[in-house]
């Protein structure tokens, strides 16, 4: 599905309405340009499941974990990390094990080790200034 949002409230609000279908277990892989809106997404994500805290981008970090009502959720930003061996480094496997919502910025760099089932966001630059092409899809292995 394709979505078109023209500010980072909407992008929130199309987050927040995608949060409905997500149970423990989920895995979304976002992608997308630096500035495109994967964690204004995902701060959407978040408020949908019920948690009313600050969300804040995991660049420095590379995860934040989040506890809601709905479910316990980690947040990766792997845009520092390049190959593999990093990924065992913080564990991000042991994230995989089905018992949470696991939200996945620069996902390429885990394209690899990711599930076989999983929901992909893909974000993009529109025609105007704040305008993005948010396109959801879902990626099932044999
Ligand atoms: P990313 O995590 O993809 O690097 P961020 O969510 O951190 O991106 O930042 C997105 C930036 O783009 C923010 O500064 C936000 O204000 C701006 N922006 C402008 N229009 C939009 C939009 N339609 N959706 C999301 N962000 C937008
Ligand atoms: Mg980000």
């Amino acid at each position: 599905m394709e979505y078109i949002t023209h500010s980072p409230e909407e992008t929130e609000a199309l987050g927040a309405k995608f949060a409905l279908s997500l149970h423990p277990g989920d895995v979304v892989a976002f992608s997308g340009d630096l500035g495109a809106g994967k964690t204004a997404f995902t701060r959407g994500v978040l408020r949908g499941l019920g948690y009313t805290g600050r969300v804040t981008s995991p660049t420095f970090a590379i995860a934040n974990e989040y506890h809601t009502d709905r479910a316990d959720v980690a947040h990766f930003d792997l845009y520092r990390i390049l190959d593999s061996e990093a990924l065992f480094e913080i564990g991000f496997d042991e994230y995989l094990d089905g018992s949470k919502i696991v939200l996945i910025e620069w996902s390429e760099n885990a394209a690899d080790i990711l599930p076989d089932s999983y929901k992909t966001v893909h974000i993009q630059y529109g025609t105007f200034e704040n305008d993005r092409v948010v396109t959801i899809d879902e990626v099932k292995k044999q």
